[in-house]
């Protein structure tokens, strides 16, 4: 389905709720604080990610693109996955499996 806030970027590989979690691990937990802390212009306090997508990009970081529950404008989160080997090890695997 089109969705408006997600324009196409080569090599980013979706991923649905349970390899976002597979991928975050312990981190999970505080998924909802990670929805609260993105950067929007409007600088609303309460703001939250909404109707986002999931994606892992080419450096094996997880990326979030939505929009800001406030002012409706697209937003993105970047959440740095790779900087942990566990992460990009899980990373390449679920990739491994896509490709099938
Ligand atoms: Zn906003």
């Amino acid at each position: 389905m089109p969705n408006r806030h997600a324009p196409k970027h080569p090599g980013d590989l979706p991923l649905n709720q349970w390899e976002l979690r597979l991928m975050l691990g312990e981190e999970w937990e505080y998924f909802s604080h990670i929805l609260q802390n993105f950067y929007c212009s409007c600088g609303e306090i309460g703001r939250e990610l909404v109707d986002y997508r999931v994606f892992l990009d080419n450096h094996n970081d997880i990326i979030l693109r939505g929009s800001c529950s406030i002012c409706d404008s697209p937003a993105a989160r970047t959440i740095s996955t790779s900087e942990v080997e566990e992460n990009v090890i899980v990373a390449k695997r679920i990739r491994k499996e896509k490709n099938k």
